[in-house]
């Protein structure tokens, strides 16, 4: 049985190390060095040449974060290659500016990570970046009709936070590939276990590692997948066609990066450009702490959205809810969606509307003992926190009132404690809020 075949299962705990090529270390061991020996000036000739492409120094490349690229991408069926970076953040904004910089438009909608929507205002006008929003983000003919010369991607997300909504991928990129532009999708809510955006037509996938791929809370980063079968030669795309000295060949002649990378265009652009020039490199510890997180990816989201679906009737049912969201609530308008890209279940946020006071909702928030109140999502243990006065609270009004974030909302991000448990810590808290 080869790599290929293996089951999902099992590329997470196997795919892209091979412990002989370690000194047989059966863990991934942490390769904590700055840089490698050149050995010989002839050697050196060549690593600079890139005619060997052994790590040189680890900002480029290094043997631990190796393995992570290499395992991220073989838990994406269809995916060619992976670069991993310093945090989401990194992943999100290095793939816009490969995408679109300079001077290019991005097709977004306001369903998105509060950074993200925050940083359209703030600093992607400065980097050259333009970014187009659809108001009606499920409205895929508002899609098609936002697009002009200058788009050079739709940028979603697949399940979007705090309210779970999910994104008709399959959708979308056929809108973005009928105007010759890569569906770029952070998929980091989902995670590869419950959804391989490359399945449904995606080109790109951004990761926050930081969340439920590494899942225990101890980590900032973030990943760029690539399926390697974008066409970023047709013309629109110059930055690709355009020779770089940096990839020059033996006799000192520019190549450009489609030439050098023909198989990983995207993510070999990253890696020799911005990751070289503008250096959010994750550091080999790192990556050992998200490789050990990865091996148990689908035994922790399994029961996580177990504990999601636990948790949703409860609330339904509770007086001081007054709704619910997430695709299996009764009568979310997301549950076709839902069951046609996550047939797995359909994450673990769920969102719900305090039915109190914002006096209220504060001491129902001051006194959860078990929930941990904090800005993270997808760690092991369970998380709850009022987005709309924490997370989310940088957003304009325009876009806080587009994505119908109420002040209300509390979001919980369901860990992997004993359902139990969890709801005796909300009930203890809802009655002594409203007592
Ligand atoms: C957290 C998050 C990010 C940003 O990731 P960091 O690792 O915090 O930089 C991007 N997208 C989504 C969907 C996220 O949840």
């Amino acid at each position: 049985m080869t790599q290929e075949n293996w089951d999902f299962a099992t590329r997470q705990v196997r795919a892209g190390y091979n412990p002989t090529e370690h000194n047989h270390a059966v863990s991934v061991p942490i390769y904590q060095t700055t840089a490698y020996t050149l050995e010989t000036a002839q050697r050196a000739d060549a690593m600079f040449a890139f005619e060997d492409d052994d790590p040189l120094y680890t900002r480029l490349s290094n043997p631990t974060v190796d393995v992570l690229e290499r395992r991220v991408t073989a838990l994406h069926e269809g995916a060619a290659a992976a670069i991993a970076l310093a945090s989401g953040m990194a992943a999100v904004s290095y793939a816009l500016l490969n995408v679109a910089g300079p001077g290019g438009h991005v097709l977004t909608n306001y369903r998105l990570y509060g950074g993200t929507v925050d940083g359209f205002s703030n600093i992607y006008p400065e980097l050259g970046i333009h970014i187009d929003v659809v108001l009606d983000a499920d409205d895929i003919d508002a899609y098609e009709q936002a697009i002009t010369e200058d788009t050079k991607a739709i940028y979603v997300e697949s399940i979007t936070n705090p309210l779970a909504t999910v994104t008709d991928l399959a959708a979308l990129a056929d809108v973005a590939h009928r105007h010759g532009i890569p569906l770029i999708v952070d998929n980091t809510l989902a995670t590869p276990y419950l959804l391989n955006p490359f399945a449904h037509g995606a080109d790109v996938v951004v990761y926050s590692a930081t969340k439920a791929l590494s899942g225990h809370g101890n980590v900032i980063a973030g990943l760029v997948v690539e399926s390697g079968d974008f066409d970023y030669g047709s013309g629109k795309f110059p930055q690709f066609t355009a020779p770089h000295w940096f990839l020059r060949d033996a006799d000192d002649v520019p190549q450009s990066c489609l030439a050098v990378f023909p198989d990983i265009p995207f993510t070999g652009r990253l890696r020799a450009l911005h990751l070289n020039y503008l250096g959010a490199a994750l550091s080999p510890f790192d990556a050992y702490l998200i490789l050990l997180g990865i091996e148990t990816l689908s035994e922790r989201v399994a029961r996580q959205v177990a504990n999601a679906e636990a948790i949703v009737p409860w609330l339904q049912a509770h007086p001081a809810v007054s709704w619910v969201a997430h695709p299996t609530a009764a009568g979310n308008p997301y549950r076709q969606l839902a069951e046609k890209y996550l047939p797995r279940g359909a994450g673990s946020i769920v969102s719900f509307g305090f039915a109190g006071t914002e006096e209220q909702k504060r001491r129902f928030l001051d006194n959860v003992k078990l929930f941990s109140y904090q800005a993270n999502i997808g760690d092991a243990r369970s998380l709850i926190i009022n987005p709309a006065q924490t997370t989310h609270i940088e957003l304009s009004n325009e876009a806080r009132a587009n994505t119908g974030l109420v002040p209300e909302t509390i979001r919980l991000s369901l860990g992997l404690e004993s359902i139990q448990d969890l709801q005796a810590d909300l009930a203890q808290a809802f009655e002594i809020a409203l007592s």
